[in-house]
């Protein structure tokens, strides 16, 4: 193992991380996810970078919907969030819960933040955050990153990058989940570690700030 690796001893310890990307749609979550897994691989960390909704079974349910080829309500919606994250950590082969036990660095495109901003629109944020205890029970990120954007900063990227906008990516909408994203992690301050990081700034400073935090992470032990 290379430089950070060694620099920061995780050579020596058999167990992986677990690193979380959040943010609203469009505030680069999927960039910075693929800079980070370079820079760790190239420095000789075993990664794994995934995403939810998952491309399982119950995650493509989920896309059909949030596309809005289907419908369904939104205590549906949430549910089966829940359920495909259960799966995402669970499956015996490509769970996340087995890759960071046994030393991968997983790294994540969404997870449960994402379900107590975008479903807190709909409900009372409590009934999300019970929904998922089982998947929080099961594995909690060592870190989560919020890419923090202007949610129209957001939308002019989206606006210019897609030709079909999913169900949530409008103004109003955008607006509120950022709210409910901060409402998340004050009421999660002592159970859950949330780094907000400015999002309105070139995509090389913000993966350097990304960097940062990751290699304070590193240099941490895990329980
Ligand atoms: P997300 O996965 O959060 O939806 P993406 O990483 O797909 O966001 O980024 C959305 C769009 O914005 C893409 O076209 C991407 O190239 C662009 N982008 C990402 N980060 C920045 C940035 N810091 N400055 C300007 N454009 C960016």
């Amino acid at each position: 193992m290379a430089a950070i690796m060694k620099e920061v001893g995780l050579e020596k310890k058999s167990k992986g991380r677990f690193v979380v990307f959040e943010g609203i749609d469009g505030s680069g979550k999927t960039t910075q996810t693929q800079l980070l897994c370079q820079r760790l691989a190239s420095q000789g960390a075993r990664i794994f970078a995934t995403r939810e909704p998952t491309n399982g079974p119950v995650g493509q349910l989920i896309r059909r919907i949030l596309s809005g080829s289907l419908s369904a309500d939104q205590r549906t919606i949430a549910s089966l969030f829940a359920a495909d994250r259960t799966e995402h950590l669970m499956n015996p082969e490509s769970g996340i819960r087995h890759m960071v036990d046994s030393g991968t660095i997983v790294v994540c495109d969404r997870y449960y933040f994402s379900s107590y901003a975008y479903h807190s629109q709909y409900m009372d944020m409590e009934w999300v955050i019970q929904a998922n205890q089982l998947n929080a029970d099961i594995l909690k990120p060592d870190i989560t990153l919020f890419i923090d954007v202007d949610p129209q900063i957001c939308l002019k990227r989206l606006q210019t990058t897609r030709n079909h906008l999913e169900i949530y990516e409008k103004i109003d909408i955008m607006k509120q989940v950022r709210a409910n994203y901060l409402a998340a992690f004050h009421r999660l301050e002592d159970q859950e570690r949330v780094v907000v990081i400015d999002g309105n700034d070139s995509v090389e400073n913000i993966a350097n700030a990304v960097w940062s935090q990751v290699c304070l992470l590193m240099q941490q032990e895990t329980t």
